[in-house]
């Protein structure tokens, strides 16, 4: 069987930012209400990596919603570099709780390649506990604790 024939709605390309959704219908230009809002508003094309949770794919918006996605970086709130996301659990969990959503809204199966391809288009890391975010991550918290037995 070709489970993509099997999906409702076909594949779309977001006029504002450039993510890739399914609608089954066949006037839909944008992958959501801010992109929407946005193209409404004439402001620029933003999208890739860079664009965030608001102009993720289905993919990577629904495992942000499940709480599967979420933002690891920057780790002090003082530094303004790009905030930077990952999978929050491995990627077994995610892929079988985003089938399950998208079985539950009759979308469709969702291939392992496919998941794979999403996150990686969205710019979202894998889980991995020695990122570097990670490791600055252990490093800001062992500051903290430094601090804490200073203060006593
Ligand atoms: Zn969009």
């Amino acid at each position: 069987m070709n489970t993509t024939a099997a999906r409702k709605g076909r594949e779309r390309t977001c006029n504002q930012c450039g993510a890739v959704y399914r609608s089954i219908r066949n006037t839909s230009r944008f992958c959501s209400s801010p992109c929407r809002k946005r193209a409404g508003r004439g402001s620029a094309p933003v999208g890739g990596p860079k664009a965030g949770p608001e102009c993720w794919g289905v993919i990577a918006k629904a495992l942000h919603r499940a709480g599967y996605v979420g933002r690891v970086g920057p780790v002090s709130r003082r530094d303004t570099s790009a905030p930077t996301y990952a999978l929050l659990v491995d990627p077994e969990t995610a892929h079988a709780e985003l089938v399950h959503q998208f079985d539950r809204r009759g979308w469709g199966l969702v291939s392992r390649e496919e998941f794979s391809a999403a996150l990686k288009a969205d710019g979202i890391h894998g889980f991995n506990t020695r990122s570097p975010e990670t490791l600055e991550l252990n490093r800001f918290r062992a500051r903290q604790r430094g601090r804490m037995a200073r203060a006593d």
